[in-house]
């Protein structure tokens, strides 16, 4: 089955009880039992529900993998996930990985005794020097957010395998229409599903994904004995965005090309971050793992007061967090997204306060590229 087609046919079509094409919403906590102990595969919707089932088994699909797990948020999916490791073990972690998941494992785990190095992923030098004897896991997003910054999964994936290590990707930014981390050596695919697979900014959703069965058994263990599931409103929400994946992401990346051309040539953009332009650095390695490169983009307009003028004065592009919905949307990292990063680790990793993020989304180009230039003028 054809990636397009996957969207529509995969997981569970329908219902088949009533031929509905729709999967039901399971709005249900508790099941009966027909004696003690014997049920018809669900007993208590912490532990499956069968909406969430048909998401958990739609995403597996998706991303090529064995088990799929669904989680009340993304922050929650990683949790979970994190959870795997016990006191003294030691992760690997990209340094500009999402603001939350560093503030989790810097504040939370590490505290638990879970410690972690963070390095640049992009540079493999840096991943292979930072792995310990203590080391169980390298985390990593790729691109990364908010530069961009790409990471060669396969090649990552063997130093893991060699040295007998998980490899963690949150594959968000490019989602499974445009990259399968699994297919090239990854053990588990972690999700924010608030955005592109959503897709419509009315749901926070968080998903995992493994193609190990026995790590299948012990996420599915860990969803249960944790608890952070996604409901089952949210779990047909999620599913009703995913039918449309597909030639949502189509429409993202083509304007986000074209406007990451259009950047490229005013005055007033000092850099743009972009995986798609042949001057960005990790281009190659996007173009070997990736079937596209996504609709996120951000560039430097040299200052804070600039950077100030275009969010005030864009009007197709909303100041807000997030990214990945139909609705372009417009931040800047330093005082928003990763704000819970310390200013010096900020102004080491490039995140200057002149630095904006832009998700591109799905309105005609032309009145995108208009507005941000009314915007920058
Ligand atoms: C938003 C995001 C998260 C966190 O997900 P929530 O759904 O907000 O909890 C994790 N990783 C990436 C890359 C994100 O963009």
């Amino acid at each position: 089955m054809k990636l397009d087609t996957k969207l529509i046919h995969g997981g569970v079509f329908g219902d088949e009880h009533t031929g509905a094409v729709s999967v039901p919403i399971y709005q249900v906590s508790t099941y009966k039992q027909k004696r003690a102990g014997e049920h018809a595969g669900y007993e208590y919707s912490r532990t499956d529900n069968p909406t969430r089932a048909a998401l958990e088994q739609l995403i597996a699909e998706l991303e090529n993998g064995e088990a799929g797990l669904a989680f009340a948020s993304g922050m929650a999916a990683i949790s979970a996930v994190l959870s795997c490791f016990n006191q003294g073990d030691h992760l690997v972690v990209g340094d500009d990985v999402y603001g939350g998941t560093y503030r989790v494992i810097a504040k939370v785990f590490q505290r638990l005794g879970i410690r972690a190095t963070f390095v640049d992923t992009s540079d493999f030098r840096q991943v292979e020097a930072a792995i310990l004897p203590e080391t169980r896991a390298i985390y990593m997003e790729t691109p990364s957010n908010p530069l961009l910054k790409v990471s060669d999964i396969r090649k990552i994936a063997q130093l893991a395998k060699a040295h007998g290590l998980l490899l963690i990707v949150d594959n968000t930014f490019m989602t499974p229409y445009w990259q399968n981390p699994l297919d090239l050596g990854a053990d588990i695919v972690v999700h924010s599903a608030t955005k592109y697979l959503g897709g419509h900014s009315d749901v926070v959703a968080g998903l995992v994904v493994t193609g190990k069965k026995v790590l299948g058994e012990e996420l599915h263990f860990l969803q249960n004995s944790i608890g952070g599931i996604l409901g089952p409103q949210d779990s047909w929400l999620l599913m009703r965005g995913i039918k449309t994946l597909g030639l949502r992401m189509k429409q993202h990346e083509q304007n986000a090309r074209q406007i990451a051309k259009w950047l490229e040539e005013q005055k007033e953009v000092k850099v743009v971050y972009y995986p798609g332009l042949i001057t960005h650095p990790g281009h190659e390695t996007a173009r070997s793992q990736a079937r596209g490169f996504g609709g996120i983009i951000s560039f430097d307009v040299g200052s804070e007061k600039l950077a100030d003028q275009v969010l005030e004065k864009t009007c197709y592009f909303t100041l807000a967090e997030s990214l990945g919905a139909v609705e372009s949307l417009i931040s800047v990292p330093a005082r928003m997204t990763h704000a819970s990063i310390p200013a010096e680790r900020r102004a080491e990793l490039g995140i200057t306060d002149g630095l904006i993020r832009i998700s591109v989304g799905v309105e005609d180009v032309e009145d995108l590229i208009m507005d941000l230039e009314q915007a920058l003028r």
